[in-house]
């Protein structure tokens, strides 16, 4: 079938160790862990599980003297470059660039000593480690100063974060440092969406995507797809992050259903078409549905697999999917490649299925030798 493509925007690539951000380059998924970063070994143990689930990047936070020490344990034993992500010190920054930071992290709203921000620059510079300027939305109005404060206040926020940003970039020009990778976070998706179309008007950096502070699994994971699946859809976004609390190796996960959901990256794994289920289902086909996404889960060949409940839909999309099946009353259709193999009874759905999609994957495996 011929479906529609996504048209990425053009814009510098900056290299992070070994992966390229922007410049036509895939998105690219990052996280960020949540262990304490001055324990290393169990900071490497998360960085690897999520280099496992599909991180290309890692992030970690380094707010003390014994985070960015431990870098040095945890950067050469990481499978991916990591990240150091840095607010209040600049001397952290420093220090995680020394230890072999493949990119650091700025916050404009909290390191702003320009004499500061010009070391820092000119250390990443020397060892070629990339520099992510990172406005949030929290950090954007000035404190300090009353009558800035009324100006940012009455300003539109999307606006008002491109213009802290504009402003914070002035050094890196004034330094000829372009290593850079910009983001705009939020905790609003609306507010994502305004404020990182701005940015593909005034700079052709590539941008690092997220929404902040997005909440817990249930309720992040939809606010992250709402602002950065309309970004994404448009071309804008060179790397992602989706952000919640709890385990970062289902952030991950759901960065890369994302991008296989959008077509920007080659699915890894079994793309489930599932029936949603309705008053015309004359089987119960949501059990089984999560029996064979359960039995699935460790295929890794790129197969559609789709477990319909009737033939309203079924057999359209038994045609674009590998292996098919769909069910009626105690009994189902079998598809391979949109072509009938037999019918059999409900109860043999799960097996059956199950060895069309391993003998596919062993085919897969073969041609790929
Ligand atoms: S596949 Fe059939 S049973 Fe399932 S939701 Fe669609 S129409 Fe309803």
């Amino acid at each position: 079938m011929n479906l529609p493509e996504i048209h990425r925007r053009r814009t510098r690539a900056v290299r992070v160790g070994n992966v390229t951000i922007g410049g036509g380059a895939p998105v690219s998924v990052q996280s960020m862990t949540n262990t304490r970063t001055a324990d290393a070994d169990a900071t490497i143990a998360q960085v690897r599980r999520m280099a496992e689930a599909g991180a290309e990047l890692v992030r970690v936070a380094v707010p003390t003297a014994d985070d960015t020490a431990a870098l040095r344990k945890i950067v050469p034993a990481s499978p991916v470059p990591i990240v150091a992500d840095v607010h209040f010190h600049f001397d952290r920054a420093l220090e995680a660039i020394a230890a072999g930071a493949a990119k650091i992290r700025l916050n404009p709203g909290n390191i702003s000593d320009r004499r500061q921000v010009r070391e820092v620059i000119r250390a990443a510079a020397d060892t070629g480690a990339a520099i992510r300027v990172g406005v949030n939305e929290g950090s954007v109005v000035d404190r300090a100063d009353a009558a800035r404060r009324q100006a940012d206040l009455r300003k539109p926020l999307d606006e008002l974060m491109a213009d802290k940003l504009a402003e914070y970039l002035e050094v890196f020009g004034e330094c000829g440092f372009d290593n850079l990778v910009l983001s705009a976070k939020s905790h609003d998706a609306t507010t994502c969406v305004a404020v990182n179309r701005r940015l593909t008007e005034r700079w052709d950096y590539p941008l690092h995507l997220g929404v902040t502070h997005a909440g817990t699994r249930e309720t992040g994971a939809i606010r992250s797809a709402a602002a950065l699946g309309a970004l994404l859809s448009e071309g804008i976004g060179d790397t992602i992050r989706i952000s919640y609390a709890g385990d970062p190796v289902h952030e991950v996960a759901a960065a890369l259903e994302l991008l296989y959901s959008l077509r920007l990256r080659a699915r890894r794994g079994i793309e489930l078409i599932a029936c949603p289920t309705c008053g015309r289902l004359q089987t119960d086909i949501a059990p089984i549905v999560e029996q064979v996404r359960a039995a699935l889960a460790d295929v890794t060949a790129p197969i559609t697999v789709a477990v319909m409940g009737c033939v309203v839909n079924g057999p359209g999309e038994a045609d674009s999917a590998d292996v098919a099946v769909c069910a009626g009353k105690g009994k189902a259709i079998l598809y391979r490649r949109g072509q009938k193999l037999r019918t059999i009874p409900t109860e043999e759905i799960l097996p059956a299925v199950v060895d069309e999609v391993r003998k596919l994957a062993a085919e897969w495996a073969d041609q790929k030798r």
